[in-house]
């Protein structure tokens, strides 16, 4: 069994303090001392079974969280226990005796990964075994399954979200433990029954699983999928763009656009930082990523060196929207300030594999992140709507252009064949969230369809929860209660956010 720490009744903030709770108790789970991975899943899998069944007695709303770096209130929950996982962080490779015999891919290509495992704990693992993930977002200290609940993307034009590598789930109610696979089956039967899990093998049912919001049951493990390993050479640039390179970004033509402006290839991945109060005229933050095969002589980078470098723009961010003087001028001092300048296409390259591109990110004070997803052949028409209503309703922070294909999850956000997703990351101010709000609205008045991220600001309600996903949402219901018919299990999974967002 894994061990229960009870850290007892206090209040608790998430990870950039914007949403907090008065908790009944807040409790650590940690592994117990069992042989091997089968051993260590089922012991955490039935200390979570007891602890979901007494809360479903005493009637306590318990909030499994990851890092709690989600900061959309979905992470709290009032007079609850809060259920911290990241000391539950280990990772198994798998032998080909233990997988089923219609699994598709080879066991070298499997990586067993216990729910609070951060990101970069799996980057890890999968490097020292050969392999990397094909995709994740902007930082890595977020645990997999709570990066995975949110549909957590990056901008690899050719993958979807961090769920997108899930082959299998545990997930433990009050009720059951269940493995859930795809129909077409993942790992042995013989396997699976030493988990101490059930089997329901359902598409449908997966698919609701691969991105559950926190509102499905308890994530106690997960089977991914990754890639044979790779490096990628990265530049970032200030450079000044046109519009009609928004037209080629729309029609996804990455090739021509990374010929323009970084080397003469189809990049993997590729990110604009705008400044919102002036596109064109002033420069924009570029970030290429080039894919190059595994090379072992060469070093891992000196921390930070192939990193996002968020953080200067937060804080600059943060003391312009206090001053409405030059506006623009100090938020592109703090672009480029924040930037690196030795990393443009003449520079010597800056290699590194997948999993040194992101990093740790250190806490800020009441950060606002806002996005909106939409179907990328709608950027151009979109494009100026969106500035304009950003900079119109006061938000002074930049703006940032990804691009993700169609991602896995009943519930993915990004669920048109090819998406363009916007982001608007700052400090947690009036103007970032009346920003947001206008570019909401300007897109809801000329109707044009988008999603907004479950782990990020996005006053969703469920009216439109339903409207934007639509038979997605009815299917992703129907799932829920087929793991937990009974309503009061479901009510074990409540806090405010999740029934304001129709999901419990
Ligand atoms: C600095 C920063 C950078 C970010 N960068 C990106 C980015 O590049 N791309 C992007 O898409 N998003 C990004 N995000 C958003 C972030 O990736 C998501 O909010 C993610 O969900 C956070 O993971 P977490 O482990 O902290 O989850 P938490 O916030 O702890 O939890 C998220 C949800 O999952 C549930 N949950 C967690 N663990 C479990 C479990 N074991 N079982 C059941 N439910 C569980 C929680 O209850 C909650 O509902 C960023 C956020 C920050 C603060």
């Amino acid at each position: 069994m894994a061990r229960i720490v009870n850290l007892g009744q206090q209040v608790w903030t998430n990870y950039h303090q914007t949403a907090e709770c008065n908790l009944k108790g807040r409790i650590e789970l940690v592994n117990g001392d069992e042989e091997n991975g089968r051993a260590h899943l089922k012991g955490v899998a039935e200390t979570v079974l007891e602890l979901l069944r007494e809360a479903r007695q005493y009637q306590i709303p318990v909030r499994p969280i990851g890092a709690g770096w989600s900061p959309s209130p979905i992470n709290v929950v009032e007079d609850g226990w809060l259920v911290e996982t990241l000391r539950l962080n280990r990772t198994y490779k798998l032998s080909a005796e233990n997988l089923h015999a219609d699994c598709d891919v080879d066991a070298e290509s499997l990586l067993l990964v216990q729910a609070g495992a951060t990101v970069d704990e799996v980057y890890e693992s999968a490097e020292e075994i050969g392999r990397s993930l094909r995709t994740g977002g902007a930082s890595n200290g977020q645990s997999f399954a709570g990066a995975c609940a949110t549909g957590t993307h990056g901008s690899v034009w050719q993958a979807g979200g961090i769920q997108d590598h899930v082959r299998a789930v545990q997930l433990v109610t009050p009720d059951r433990i269940l493995w859930i696979e795809p129909e077409k089956g993942v790992l042995s039967d013989a396997f699976i029954a030493q988990t101490g899990s059930e089997i329901i093998r359902d598409d449908r049912i997966f698919a609701a699983a691969q991105l559950h919001v926190g509102a499905m049951g308890f994530v106690t493990a997960m089977l991914i999928e990754t890639d044979p390993i790779y490096m990628v050479q990265n530049i970032q640039k200030a450079a000044r763009i046109k519009r009609e390179h928004i037209d080629w970004l729309c029609r996804g033509e990455f090739k021509r656009f990374s010929c323009e402006f970084g080397l003469h290839e189809e990049p993997y991945f590729q990110q604009l930082i705008m400044n919102p109060f002036d596109p064109f005229d002033k420069k924009s933050l570029l970030r290429f990523l080039y894919k190059r095969p595994y090379d072992p002589g060469i070093p891992p980078p000196p921390p930070g060196d192939m990193g996002a470098g968020y953080d200067a723009l937060t804080l600059l961010g943060k003391a312009m929207a206090e001053s409405d003087l030059f506006k623009a001028e100090i938020l592109q001092l703090a672009m480029e300030q924040a930037y690196p300048d030795n990393r443009n296409v003449d520079d010597p390259p800056a290699i590194a594999t997948w999993g040194h591109t992101t990093e740790e990110h250190a806490p800020i004070a009441s950060l606002f992140n806002g996005s909106v997803t939409l179907d990328r052949s709608k950027l151009s028409e979109a494009f100026d709507l969106i500035i304009d209503s950003f900079r119109r309703g006061g938000g002074g922070t930049v703006v940032t252009l990804r691009f993700v294909r169609k991602a896995k999850g009943l519930l993915a956000p990004a669920h048109w064949p090819d998406n363009v997703v916007i982001d608007f990351d700052g400090p947690n101010v009036e103007s970032s969230h009346q920003g947001y709000k206008k570019v909401v609205e300007a897109l809801d008045d000329a109707g044009i369809a988008f999603t907004r991220h479950w782990g990020k600001t996005n006053n969703l309600d469920e009216h439109r929860v339903m409207r934007d996903y639509e038979q997605n949402f009815a299917d992703w219901k129907w799932a829920q209660a087929q793991v937990m018919p009974d309503a009061a299990d479901r009510q074990v999974f409540a806090n405010d956010e999740l029934v304001k967002l129709g999901l419990i």
